[in-house]
């Protein structure tokens, strides 16, 4: 479904019209389609701040340094250069004063961070953080990564924080790949914890960084599935890509664009987890990746809501969900270094009016990662959930006009985000490389106002 605003505001016979009316015209988004660069940062004007007595700053240093940036601790005095990427190391603010930081290294280069630029704040994880006062200084740090996304939204900057645990400075790297890079164009004013409870990977490459895994996508045969299937497929993954049997054909389609493997089955039937398990046992001896993503609404207020309703939603959305990680567990073919990631939703954090099905299906699986993530730690398994916001698919095309047209702006980005952009939060989450994340849920929703 086209954005009509954006595409108004793109053709040069009606973008006058618009602006003159005071129309907001979003901004373009920056997006990749190809997959991730071994030196993604090479040419980029890159920015290192430091708040005096950090300890990451050594660390981030030499993940840029590898990921091509060649950084600079100030701007050039020429007002015309704008940074691409701004990363602070903020561990060194432990009490009020330290504040300030943060600043004097912002104030000066509000004006001066490019379109599409990508802001990365770099806080003392609560692990770390000696005193009341110190967690405290730590904590507040995403008041001000919130308010900078909300202030840099408009220009398409991304502003993110990373709780970095001293013992897990070593698996900064990935994600600030990530959310220094293009592919977090949707993902902004979001706050996770990099730590060191998982046993990290032998080796976690950057590029082609899904070579030799296997991975599942449920509900792969169109929109966020559709997406993630390719975009894992890039990276060199090997995708079964799984569908409820009337979508067989489509599926066949779309796999063979990306040589995927086709798997049609109902998700939520009771004999899937068993068949899936055996299919996947038989054809690879396991798997690396299962991303759950096979969902559905079925909205209704709970006053008008039939029984069906109700228990269709929990069934695919949550109960499937678990009986398939169950079965796969419990059968020990989710591999060392597994990666799961289940399909959570903005209406699991805030709640959604005519949604209380759905919304409790998706609080849940907040619920869920968050309970099994210390249980799976010691397998090298990390399992997180993504919550997308208002992203365009047919289940979003469904809406009437006017509520899918509020929908899009709600966020500090005006627009809807895209399958891909999802997909590529997936994928990062996916990767050896995100080692660090583990129980946590990411919001993919260009910072929405709903639950912020
Ligand atoms: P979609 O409706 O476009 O696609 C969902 C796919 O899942 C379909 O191909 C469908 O056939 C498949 N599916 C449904 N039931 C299944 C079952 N029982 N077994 C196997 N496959 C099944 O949905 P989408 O918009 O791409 O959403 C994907 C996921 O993201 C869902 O879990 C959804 O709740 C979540 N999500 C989407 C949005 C959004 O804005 N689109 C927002 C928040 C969360």
């Amino acid at each position: 479904m086209a954005d009509m605003l954006i595409k108004l505001h793109r053709n040069p016979l009606t973008s006058r019209l618009v602006k003159a009316l005071g129309v907001p015209d979003p901004v373009t988004l920056a997006r990749a389609d190809g997959g991730y660069a071994p030196r993604p940062f090479d040419g980029k004007q890159v920015l290192l701040c430091r708040s005096p007595g950090g300890y990451a700053a050594d660390a981030l240093q030499r993940a840029l340094a590898d990921a091509g940036a060649s950084h600079a601790d100030q701007l050039p005095p020429d007002s015309t250069v704008r940074a691409d990427i701004v990363v602070m190391d903020a561990t060194g603010c432990a009490a009020p004063a330290d504040y300030r930081a943060l600043y004097d290294a912002f104030h000066p280069i509000m004006r001066r961070i490019a379109r599409n630029g990508r802001v990365l704040l770099v806080a003392a994880s609560p692990a770390d953080c000696a005193t009341p006062a110190a967690l405290a200084v730590s904590r507040g740090m995403e008041g001000f990564v919130r308010s900078l996304a909300k202030e840099l939204g408009p220009k398409g900057i991304t502003v993110n924080q990373l709780y970095a645990e001293r013992a897990a400075l070593d698996r900064l790297a990935g994600p600030l790949r990530f959310f220094c890079g293009v592919p977090s164009t949707y993902v902004t004013g979001q706050v996770l914890h990099v730590a060191a409870q998982v046993t990290a990977p032998e080796s976690a490459p950057f590029s082609k960084a899904l070579a030799g895994k296997v991975a599942l996508v449920t509900g792969a045969a169109r929109g966020i599935g559709l997406a993630t299937a390719e975009r894992l497929a890039q990276e060199g993954a090997t995708v079964v890509a799984l569908d409820v049997p009337a979508a067989e054909e489509e599926l066949r389609r779309v796999c063979a664009a990306f040589n995927g493997v086709p798997l049609a089955m109902d998700i939520a039937s009771e004999a899937a987890p068993r068949q899936l398990a055996g299919f996947l046992a038989e054809r690879f001896g396991g798997i690396d990746i299962v991303v759950h993503n096979a969902g559905i609404t079925r909205d209704r207020t709970l006053a008008n809501m039939t029984q069906p309703q109700w228990e269709l939603v929990m069934q695919i959305n949550l109960a499937a969900v678990m009986a398939v990680d169950a079965q796969l567990l419990e059968q020990g073919l989710v591999k060392q270094d597994g990666r799961i990631v289940c399909l959570s939703s903005v209406s699991g954090v805030a709640g959604n009016f005519g949604q209380t099905n759905y919304a409790t299906s998706k609080a849940a699986l907040i619920g869920y990662v968050a309970a099994q993530a210390p249980l799976l730690a010691a397998r090298g398994i990390c399992i997180n959930a993504v919550a997308p916001g208002f992203i365009e698919t047919a289940m979003t095309g469904q809406m009437p006009f006017l509520t899918r047209e509020i929908g899009r702006r709600l966020n500090s980005l005006k627009q809807a985000g895209l399958p891909r952009d999802v997909a590529e939060l997936i994928t990062f989450l996916g990767t050896p490389g995100a080692c660090g994340i583990t129980g946590q849920t990411v919001r993919v929703c260009g910072q929405g106002l709903i639950g912020a």
